[in-house]
């Protein structure tokens, strides 16, 4: 909270989906339940990031379509996102050491190895017990 008086934008009155419907079509969990509405219990991002349970309900998780860490495939589809450009932040770029990591890599993970290389990644959110629970069968 604070005291200053922000310059703010005004509410988005435009109707930029129009008849629209691929992020509705291509989500894999049906988790937007109809335009401009997620539902996030249904989101993989939620389950694979935000969820702190031991394990992922098999029938969500059959769904996942590979995914381990987020999703997004609805702001890939998006036409709107198309138009946008690549930043080139080089802090934001995804480092080399991770990129190629694979699955059986990731499963024998050490807490040691997993605080080195995602010091300060926002994968510590899901931490890496929740990294391996999202990639188990
Ligand atoms: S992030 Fe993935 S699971 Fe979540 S709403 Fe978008 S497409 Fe669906
Ligand atoms: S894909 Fe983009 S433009 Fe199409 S309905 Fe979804 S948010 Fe709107």
């Amino acid at each position: 909270m604070l005291d200053l008086e922000l310059v703010y934008d005004t509410v988005l009155a435009k109707d930029y989906c129009g008849t629209c419907t691929k992020c509705i079509d291509a989500c894999p969990t049906e988790a937007i339940v109809a335009p401009y509405q997620v539902d996030g219990s249904k989101c993989i991002s939620y389950f694979t990031i935000e969820l702190k349970d031991a394990i992922i309900p098999s029938e969500m998780k059959s769904k996942f379509q590979n995914w381990a860490f987020g999703c997004d495939i609805c702001q890939d589809v998006c036409p709107i996102n198309a138009r946008s450009k690549p930043h080139s932040e080089q802090a934001f770029m995804p480092s080399e050491a991770f990129l190629h990591l694979t699955k059986k890599e990731w499963i024998e993970m050490t807490d040691e190895v997993f605080e080195n290389l995602f010091k300060n990644s926002p994968i510590q959110r899901t931490r890496l017990e929740g990294m391996k629970r999202n990639l188990a069968p």
